[in-house]
């Protein structure tokens, strides 16, 4: 029987706890009602959900729902081992159910090393749960009982349909914010993710605790500087692509050195900004 990674556990107010899955430092959320428990994403398959389900477990034995906050094989690829552990909600947006269904299979590549059975769609659990609770786009609330989550999009930005969930003054914001490593652009729209973080900062107080898709909890001041630094690598980044001869994809090290995100995020970084500039 494969091992469950345990993920770390932190307890953030009285109903609220973020784990920590070690392999992609993803965070997965838990805000427990009186009547029901919220599990926001499930980690990267059957490996990383055991782990998660044993914790949420010692926690409360009350029925769960889960949110999950946006495609990526790294935050829905547990729903199949929650699903077979009684879990019948699964909400998500339109545009991650749309990507999951048509491209939720490309994603197994992803987790190939830390959960190589959902890579290779071997043994229980391994299969991809397509959520069919439906979050509209002007956001909905959900009742845990004694306690309200609120549910919204803010339209394109991490990727076409990404979800935060609000509850008190804790927001989970999945990859829309990232503490410990670059953001990620494979699926962005850059332009737009840097509009999406100017009006996230004005939804946030003080004391908004955020908590990230993966790393550290973070403030207000982290997603202004996460801002601030995606304004200045698109301002940079539109004189490179202009630089370049008419269609062609060519960053040098150089350019690329310019840019805030590592060669690789850099790169991709310029691949889209190449593909949504006229
Ligand atoms: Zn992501």
């Amino acid at each position: 029987m494969m091992k469950p990674l345990v993920p770390n556990v932190e307890q953030l107010d009285a109903h609220c706890w973020r784990m920590l899955n070690k392999g992609f430092s993803m965070n997965t959320g838990l805000i427990v009602g009186e009547d029901l428990a919220a599990v926001i994403d499930t980690g990267s398959g059957p490996r990383e959900a055991a782990g998660l389900y044993a914790a949420i477990r010692r926690i409360t034995d009350l029925p769960l729902l889960v949110i999950n906050t946006h495609a990526h094989g790294d935050h829905v690829f547990g729903n199949n081992y929650f699903a077979a552990h009684g879990v019948e909600d699964f909400h998500a947006s339109a545009a991650a159910v749309e990507h999951l269904r048509g491209h939720g299979n490309e994603e197994r590549q992803l987790v190939r090393f830390l959960e190589p059975e959902m890579a290779m769609r071997q043994g229980p659990y391994s299969s991809i749960v397509v959520p069919t609770k439906i979050i509209a786009e002007t956001g909905t609330t959900l009742e845990l009982g004694g306690r309200t989550l609120e549910v919204f999009g803010m339209g394109r930005g991490h990727t076409a349909g990404d979800l935060l969930v609000r509850c008190g003054r804790i927001l989970f914001t999945g990859d829309l914010v990232e503490e410990g490593g670059p953001p990620n652009f494979e699926d962005a729209d850059p332009f737009l993710w840097a509009e999406l973080l100017d009006r996230l900062e004005r939804q946030c107080e003080q004391d908004t605790v955020i908590v990230p898709g993966h790393g550290n909890v973070v403030d207000l001041d982290f997603v202004r500087r996460q801002h601030r630094e995606m304004l200045a690598a698109l301002r940079e980044g539109k004189e490179i692509v202009a630089s370049w001869p008419a269609g062609s994809f060519d960053p040098t090290a150089y350019q690329l050195e310019l840019l805030p995100y590592g060669p690789e995020q850099s790169t991709i970084f310029l691949q889209r900004l190449r593909e949504l500039l006229p």
